[in-house]
């Protein structure tokens, strides 16, 4: 059978039967039997793309997260935005009565609304015609198109066929078969050419023949490459320990946006991790690109990071979107992009990937001249280095022993850095590895305990299997003498017997705001320009309850809530049942604990 003729419902029998199969083994052989039966005509890249969308560039981004899925499905339906079943699409997350078990599903509780307005006969569109509706989603430039697009989906699909359409449109099917598995049946070699292309359709097309073999294809210029990764261990021991004999480099691990930097004469090209290419760089970054890099056509991995000139250091980096924003607005004046380059991948006319670290790191003094502030290459005695006053080696350097790595390491910690990075100089750079070529170590949490008591003032609910339950909490600090507070949000450190003991015991004193969420209770105090706000508040600080909570060692000025630093990564570590809500630290000695940890 020709792919594209294939019914779209057989892809949703094939889809249910593996999301209900317990064997991994009888997931990938259903899958195999799929390609073999219904893509006879060796036309892959129509079906593959549904099964794995999240990997699919052919089409641009839909631009509907749950949402505003939410509020096109309810137009695109003809609902009244406050009807019973609207508020349950845009409360998925909480459930109400009939959805508890669907709750933080968003594709669920569609479907159990969508369950109720369509038949339930199959609408027989085929593969094609699915793709060539997503086609329309995804070129259509408003909302009010996008409503379009999904009327028609509704009008030519049965509930279970709409369901795995709104999965494919949030780019994640929930099969519990692996990405591995899935190309795995496809072709012997469709995972190593993916990760040297990032690119499904030539996948598709390339291997058609699932019996020849395909010959081993290096990285090209213009097509983004999966990274090599970092493997996490403990301590500086052992790194040193499992690089046992090489010679090794230590380097900073920065905190900013894996970049890969694509140059072919005037085209430049910035690919992310999830090899989207991120032009908003362009702007800023092309012409420096284009005067500093002395070849023609090269690849450079590395880190984006912002750089403050008017304080020459590093900048916060801050959010995913804010850093977006700040691409398309630019920068303000002080504060500028930075590409810092670690590597080399591609030179001239050649693939260096296969070179050693230590030739690649030569390969990259030659072509690339350090832009101070803009463009700095990472290479030990050399680069970014050449900005340390006292000579030691800041960034980057060749490590003898162990006590030179541990060294470093600790300085990272007090400079409040993310950590650092140690990497055999004799290794290759490998598409997608996390073997142990390079290692990271990053800081451990500060166990601030007792020191940071802070009290639970609202609560967000979870999605999974923690839909409809509050999962996370809003916390906050007292503001001596009047119990106003600043909050923080905190989710993970609980088992799940020990979040659902502190549900229960708080439930009564919670109180629900619904779409749209409504102001605090006045005694709590939150940023007006925020629109950070829980599901649910404690509806008074006295019946509320104290958790110690740990974080990471660094802070960061907070923006979003009302405290004048944030924690980073909070942990639960205890519930104080013990403890009185009055208690809790104060604003004040908080900045004190931050200030004292930050050595100002
Ligand atoms: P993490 O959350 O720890 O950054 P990750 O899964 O994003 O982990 P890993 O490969 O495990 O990525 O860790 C290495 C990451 O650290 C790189 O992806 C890169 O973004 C960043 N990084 C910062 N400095 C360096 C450096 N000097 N060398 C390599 N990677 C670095």
């Amino acid at each position: 059978m020709a792919t594209e003729q294939t019914k779209f419902s057989v892809m949703c029998s094939l889809f249910n039967w593996t999301q209900r199969a317990k064997s991994p083994a009888k997931k990938r052989a259903k899958f195999r039997k799929f390609l073999d039966s219904f893509c006879a005509d060796r036309n892959f890249f129509p079906a593959i793309r549904l099964v794995l969308p999240n990997l699919d560039r052919e089409r641009g981004s839909y631009g509907l997260k749950e949402s505003v899925l939410a509020i096109s499905l309810i137009d695109a339906l003809g609902m009244s935005r406050d009807s019973e079943d609207a508020l349950r699409l845009i409360n998925w997350r909480k459930g109400g009565a009939k959805t508890g078990a669907n709750a933080g599903n968003f594709a669920l509780v569609a479907t159990e609304v969508l369950q109720r307005r369509q038949g339930t006969a199959s609408g027989g569109l085929t593969i094609k015609e699915v793709n060539d509706l997503l086609d329309q989603l995804a070129a259509s430039e408003n909302r009010a198109e996008k409503t379009q697009v999904l009327s028609t989906f509704i009008q030519k699909t049965n509930a279970q066929e709409m369901k795995w359409i709104i999965m494919i449109v949030l780019k994640d099917l929930k099969l519990g078969i692996s990405e591995k598995s899935i190309f795995h049946e496809f072709h012997p070699d469709a995972e190593d050419l993916f990760n040297v292309t990032c690119d499904l359709k030539l996948v598709c097309e390339k291997l058609r023949d699932r019996n020849q073999r395909h010959k081993r294809q290096d990285i090209e210029v213009g097509k983004a490459v999966r990274p090599q990764l970092a493997k996490r261990v403990a301590n500086a021991a052992e790194a040193w320990k499992k690089l046992h004999g090489k010679e090794v480099v230590v380097e900073c691990k920065f905190d900013g946006d894996r970049i890969q930097i694509h140059k072919n004469g005037t085209e430049i090209h910035f690919f992310s991790r999830n090899f989207l290419d991120h032009s908003e760089y362009a702007h800023a970054m092309s012409e420096i690109i284009q005067q500093n890099i002395l070849v023609d056509r090269c690849i450079l991995d590395g880190e984006m990071l912002v750089w403050d000139s008017s304080l020459n250091r590093f900048a916060e980096f801050g959010s995913n979107q804010e850093i977006a924003k700040a691409a398309r607005d630019g920068l303000d004046s002080d504060r500028q992009w930075l590409d810092v380059a670690f590597d080399i991948l591609y030179f001239g006319d050649t693939s260096v990937i296969h070179q050693t670290l230590k030739e690649r790191h030569e390969i990259l003094r030659k072509v690339v001249r350090p832009l101070k502030g803009r463009l700095e290459i990472l290479v030990p005695n050399g680069g970014l280095n050449s900005h340390c006053s006292s000579g030691e080696p800041c960034w980057s350097f060749i490590a003898h022993n162990v006590d030179e790595v541990e060294k470093f390491f600790k300085e990272t910690i007090e400079n409040r850095d993310e950590g650092i990075v140690v990497k055999d100089l004799g290794s290759k750079w490998e598409p997608s590895d996390r073997s142990g070529k390079w290692l990271k170590l990053k800081p451990e949490y500060i166990q601030a305990g007792a020191d940071l008591d802070v009290l639970i003032i609202g609560g967000y609910y979870g999605s999974g299997r923690r839909g409809g339950e509050v999962a996370q909490f809003l916390v906050g600090l007292a503001e001596r003498p009047s119990p106003n507070t600043h909050p923080k949000r905190v989710g993970t450190g609980l088992s799940d017997d020990e979040l659902d003991a502190l549900v229960t015991k708080l439930k009564p004193y919670f109180r629900k705001y619904e779409y749209p969420k409504k102001r605090p209770p006045s005694f709590y105090q939150v940023t007006n320009h925020s629109k950070e706000r829980p599901d649910v508040w404690v509806d008074s600080p006295e019946k509320s309850i104290i958790l110690s909570i740990t974080s990471d060692i660094r802070t960061i000025e907070s923006e979003v809530f009302a405290a004048p630093y944030s924690l980073r990564f909070p942990r639960i570590d205890r519930v104080r049942y013990d403890k009185a809500w009055y208690e809790c630290l104060d604003v004040q000695s908080f900045i004190e604990l931050v200030q004292s940890s930050n050595g100002t």
